[in-house]
């Protein structure tokens, strides 16, 4: 069964990579999206990993997706992606730039506020009127643990603010301009990460402009209580909205139980919670490979045909095809036409 995956590192990591041209094709991978993820944030960074991209579909057999109609045909195909918008710099020129370079979807926010709007939990860093805050990530990197004692401060021009004044930050008037854009530049806008505010501002401007949006790499909080995940309510607007949620495979995005079997147990109860919340058409793949540290069950792009056979004991055959292609095919195909 041929699938599209909504997230992966594989271009920001250096090293042995779950996601590579051999093993998304030993998966049956039909489109991979690859992150450009610059922990340090800017534009730069941002740029050399277009180009890595570039270089990497032009010395390969990946089919670079940057329309609609290039979703079509045999092979891999790839397409470009941004995790975190302080690439952006707070300059709507930029979010044209990287459009030029063919990124046509881009995460809002990463482990920390910017200035296009706030993270999950509500952990407030910084100003969010600088452009970029310069923060580092720890260099044992794991998607989603970050406390804010995780991070170290690059420039003491950005503060963090005191527990009691740390709230939940939606859209900022220059995030409402960025999601606008992005509507226009027929680019997807992608929550994961996102405050619940941030979500129910994206969702807000969704249902007024009639365009979807997409939690690229996120799962259900029911049934894994974490401020990555989605809630309930969520689930539901984003499935009201034509929107899909790619399924991460990050064990502690999933369940307590990080053996093999308890993970694909928890894997097997998110797609089970999100069918009965939001139906079936919202649920797609956001792999987050290679951003990640490796899933007992799941550790690389080759193990995909196992895990959709496994998936297919379970649920109707027609299900997991939707979870796997169907979905993120229709709102991709919808959004970058
Ligand atoms: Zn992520």
């Amino acid at each position: 069964m041929k699938y599209i995956d909504l997230h992966t590192d594989a271009l920001t990591k250096e090293g042995v990579l779950s996601v590579t041209e051999e093993s998304l094709k030993k998966g049956g991978c039909f489109l991979e999206c690859f992150a450009c993820f610059t922990p340090h944030g800017g534009l730069n960074e941002t740029l050399k990993l277009c180009n890595k991209f570039e270089k990497m579909c032009s010395s390969s057999g990946y089919r670079w997706v940057k329309r609609a109609e290039d979703l079509r045909g045999e092979g891999i195909h790839a397409m470009l992606t941004v995790e975190g918008g302080e690439a952006i710099e707070g300059d709507l020129k930029n979010l044209h730039l990287l459009h030029e370079k063919g990124v046509r979807m881009m995460t809002l926010v990463w482990n920390f506020d910017n200035a296009i709007g706030g993270t999950h939990g509500g952990r407030a860093v910084g100003r969010t009127s600088t452009a970029h805050p310069v923060l580092r990530a720890h260099p044992e990197r794991s998607e989603g643990s970050h406390r804010l004692t995780d991070f170290v401060l690059g420039d003491s021009s950005v503060a963090l603010l005191p527990q009691n004044e740390r709230r939940p930050l939606g859209l900022t008037p220059f995030g409402r301009e960025v999601v606008e854009s992005m509507g226009e530049l027929h680019m997807l806008v992608d929550v994961s990460h996102g405050s619940d505010a941030l979500f129910s501002d994206v969702a807000a401007w969704s249902k007024k402009s009639g365009i979807p949006f997409v939690a690229s790499h996120s799962n259900a909080r029911t049934v894994c209580a974490h401020s990555r995940n989605l809630s309930d309510g969520e689930i539901k607007i984003l499935a009201d909205c034509g929107g899909v949620m790619g399924l991460n495979f990050y064990d502690e995005f999933l369940s307590s139980d990080k053996s093999a079997a308890g993970q694909k147990s928890a894997l097997i109860a998110h797609i089970s919670h999100i069918l009965k919340v939001g139906g079936e058409d919202v649920l797609a793949l956001g792999s987050d490979f290679d951003g990640i540290p490796q899933n007992a069950y799941l550790k690389t792009a080759a193990d995909m045909p196992r895990f959709l056979e496994d998936m297919c004991e379970i649920f109707p055959p027609r299900v997991v095809e939707k979870l796997a292609f169907s979905n993120a095919e229709r709102v991709i195909r919808e959004i970058i036409n």
